[in-house]
């Protein structure tokens, strides 16, 4: 989430990525200074510089279903894009390369962008998207996942705050129906070895943790 920033201040990420800055509200750009492939953790997030935020703005990122942080970093330069780079984890707290990225990775010089409905809910601003990621797969106005509903949102990995949400806005229960659209979500990265057998156990196992994150965030 991009400001109009000034470029005095020092470089927060110098290693892994570079803000091209630009004049004009949400043109300057973070890109990446290295080549990873699909799925690699990118960057971690850690208190500091991040700090919890009372309530969203357009520089938060959500982290729970009332909780938002600032990043404090050249990382707000990560743009939404309807084709994202990367994945915001907030619950983990770490930035991972897209594990849908077309390329299978990051290179050099690519634009940074993550999917900000992946974690925002309802968003302070919504706004008309120009991602430039084409018909069909640009979703045009980005308003938070509240807005877009299941349908379309579909094939986006999401935080699981946003599953359950989007679970509760549909009327759900947690339990079996989480199953199968987290199943869907994560499908890919541990598909072949977590069996259908393990999807109960590894259902119950991941609310735990939901649960456990989210104390963390509170405090
Ligand atoms: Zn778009």
């Amino acid at each position: 989430m991009t400001t109009g920033d000034s470029t005095t201040r020092a470089p927060t990420h110098p290693d892994i990525l570079e803000v091209r800055y630009q004049p004009g509200f949400h043109l300057s750009a973070a890109h990446s200074l290295v080549a990873l492939p699909a799925g690699a953790v990118f960057a971690k997030l850690t208190f500091p510089p991040l700090t919890n935020e009372p309530a969203p703005t357009w520089a938060t990122v959500q982290t729970g279903r009332d909780t938002h942080i600032d990043l404090n970093s050249d990382l707000v330069y990560c743009n939404h894009s309807c084709a994202p780079t990367l994945e915001f984890d907030m619950h983990k707290f770490e930035i991972r390369v897209a594990r849908d990225h077309p390329n299978g990775g990051i290179v050099v010089g690519e634009e940074l962008t993550f999917f900000y409905p992946s974690s925002e809910w309802n968003m302070s601003q919504p706004f008309e998207c120009r991602c430039g990621a084409g018909e069909g797969i640009c979703k045009g106005t980005i308003a938070g996942a509240k807005d877009m509903g299941r349908e379309r949102l579909k094939g986006y990995w999401l935080n699981p705050h946003i599953e359950e949400l989007l679970d509760e806005l549909e009327g759900k229960p947690n339990g079996a129906a989480n199953g199968t659209t987290n199943g869907a979500a994560n499908g890919t990265p541990n598909g072949a070895t977590n069996g259908a057998a393990n999807g109960a156990a590894k259902e119950e196992d991941a609310k735990k943790k939901k649960k456990k994150t989210k104390s963390c965030v509170m405090m």
